[in-house]
């Protein structure tokens, strides 16, 4: 069992903060072994990645700050063993904004502001060429290898809009983070740095950016024939709310790892009658608002 560091050895703070959070959760999972945390983040589904012995060892030491990614499996594991069961999700989704506020902390400049206004209240940083990408940089630092990796390829390595070609890409987020917006591959969207302004000044709309997201989605199927009948539904019907079998969990693993669908009630068997309710995020919402625009035939339900 780690103990949690005094606080001789780790003073309160942001990290304090984050690691007594994560210590009550490893109390509540019954303080499980190392080694039996990092097995377990091995058979995680869902896009997560696999946190070692050490790597768990030295989070809950206090004695390194992990990668996110790292991070949100610890956590997922450790929720999964709580004794009150909460949605392991959920709980990552709160730890994320702890580690955030470790890693970059909020600045007293509005995250509202235009970016050439951002650069100029800069001045005290850093010479202005480097002050141009800072602000992407930083808010990209929350998101896993995978997700930028998929991005790219979304995009084929360009700005997403079409005929602009621009090879210079920012990640940009769709719904802004101060707006309730997630590090999810389904909130963010390569654009080139004019383009990622333009977005910026509002001279696209979300709309507009995520119908991109939509036909890139139904072009490169991305998603499962189980996946586009849901996506289908909701763009013809609307609400927010839908019933699947809990043994056919693994066909909407898309969705849910794009931040589109959450799990609000897992069936209360392991039997083949057992359904799932799913939820609609806001996202998601949006997403099927666009989703037969995209190119994807309309569903047949009446
Ligand atoms: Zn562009």
């Amino acid at each position: 069992m780690i103990k949690i560091p005094g606080e001789d050895d780790l003073p309160s703070g942001a990290h304090r903060n984050l690691l007594t959070n994560l210590h009550d959760l490893y109390r509540r999972a019954g303080f499980p072994g190392i080694k039996s945390i990092s097995n377990a983040s091995t058979r995680l589904n869902d896009n997560c990645d696999i946190i070692s012995h050490q790597g768990v060892s030295n989070t809950l030491s206090g004695k390194s700050i992990p990668r996110w990614s790292k991070l949100e499996s610890l956590v997922i594991v450790l929720a999964s063993l709580d004794v009150t069961r909460p949605e392991p999700r959920k709980v990552a989704q709160e730890f994320q904004s702890l580690w955030i506020n470790l890693v970059a902390p909020p600045t007293t400049n509005n995250d509202t502001t235009e970016p050439p206004r951002r650069i100029l209240t800069n001045q005290h940083a850093q010479p202005s060429p480097i002050a141009v990408t800072a602000p992407t940089f930083k808010a990209s630092r929350g998101i896993s290898t995978r997700i930028r990796r998929d991005l790219q390829l979304e995009a084929g390595g360009k700005c997403s809009v079409p005929n602009c070609g621009s090879e210079t890409i920012e990640l940009s987020h769709i719904t802004r983070i101060s707006h309730g917006g997630a590090n999810k591959f389904g909130n963010l969207i390569c654009l080139c740095p004019n383009h990622h302004a333009w977005f910026d000044r509002g001279r696209f709309s979300e709309q507009e950016i995520r119908l991109l997201k939509a036909r890139f989605a139904w072009n490169q199927r991305r998603y499962s024939d189980v996946e586009i009948m849901w996506l289908g539904v909701f763009s013809k019907r609307g609400g927010t709310h839908f019933v699947h079998p809990s043994s056919d969990r693994a066909s909407l693993h898309s969705l849910e790892a794009d931040g589109y669908i959450e799990l609000t009630d897992s069936g209360l068997d392991d039997s083949k009658d057992s359904m799932d309710t799913w939820r609609l995020t806001d996202m998601g919402t949006r997403l099927a608002a666009v989703w037969s625009d995209s190119g994807a035939p309309p569903s047949n339900i009446r």
